[in-house]
């Protein structure tokens, strides 16, 4: 692989199907790694079995096929990939950059940042869960669309890496599969930009440079919440490709692409592509968000 260049990707967690916040995040990362000739790879985030839906990987899949977006190199599923965080959890340690954590959710109630409790103590039960240590002093970066970011590693506190059910934490998992895929550029929704601080602080502990990251606006329901599962936006699993492009382009502030079919459309949206038009919050609405 070429070295220096995109390398993009989409990164769904299978809870269900696709809805038109998601397609927007799907669209924008291919546009992106497409407009640098980069790659674009697809992860399919299924290390929450309890939350997970029978289908849902396949058919999303399916509908990013639909929408004319296939992952350059074959869809990692993060449900194999234990290994890889097991070593990188070996190094944290090692490097004692981790912790091992028994305190109970009802413990916690009350504290928005963890208050440091179990950081001095060596004796565990059987099932704790394993923090990375924040630590204190600022962190700082540009965020392509959503502007200059600043965080304060106290009032982030230390967070899960390892859960005390034995499952994996999203926030090492992803870690660990940006730097396994050599990602460059991560673009998606703005709800996960309060995650990337933790994640940042983790390449860092793990001695890698991050990605560029650009966070996109959140489609909202007309009651302000993002689309999701939980708020039962509506599928885009039966929309007409070629109107759904049109819209998500709406959406993102980028000109109207021209072509009738779909491959065309694609071609125009690529020239055209411009993530400075890319408004944080975007104004335009439509009927997947009723
Ligand atoms: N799997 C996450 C989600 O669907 C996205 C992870 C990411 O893009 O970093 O919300």
């Amino acid at each position: 692989m070429q070295c220096g260049a995109y390398i993009g990707r989409f990164a769904p967690s299978p809870t269900g199907v696709l809805h038109f916040g998601s397609a927007a995040a799907a669209i924008a990362s291919w546009l992106d790694a497409r407009a640098h000739q980069g790659q674009w790879l697809v992860r399919m985030e299924d290390l929450d079995p309890p939350r997970e839906v029978p289908g849902a990987a396949t058919a999303i899949l399916a509908a990013l096929e639909r929408m004319g977006l296939v992952s350059d190199a074959p869809v990692m599923f993060q449900s194999r990939r234990s290994q890889a965080y097991v070593e990188a959890l070996e190094v944290l340690r090692s490097d004692e950059r981790v912790f091992d954590c028994s305190c109970s959710r009802r413990s916690l109630s009350g504290h928005v940042v963890y208050p440091g409790t179990c950081r001095q103590s060596r004796r565990m039960d059987t099932r704790h869960a394993v923090r990375f240590l924040a630590g204190l002093g600022e962190l700082a970066w540009l965020d392509a669309v959503a502007g200059p970011q600043q965080f304060d590693r106290a009032a982030i506190g230390d967070f899960i890496v390892h859960r005390s059910d034995g499952l994996w934490a999203y926030q090492l998992a992803v870690v660990v599969d940006d730097i396994a895929q050599g990602i460059t550029h991560v673009v998606r929704g703005v709800d996960l930009l309060d995650s990337t601080p933790r994640q940042r602080m983790l390449f860092e502990a793990l001695s890698v440079e991050p990605p560029q990251y650009a966070h996109l606006p959140v489609a909202e329901n007309p009651i302000g919440q993002k689309l999701s599962k939980q708020t039962l936006a509506a599928s885009i699993e039966r929309a007409d490709p070629i109107e759904l492009w049109r819209e998500v382009l709406s959406f993102l502030g980028q000109v109207p692409p021209e072509g009738r079919t779909l491959a065309s459309l694609q071609t125009s949206a690529v020239r055209n592509w411009n993530m400075d038009k890319v408004p944080p919050k975007s104004a335009v609405r439509n009927a997947w968000m009723d």
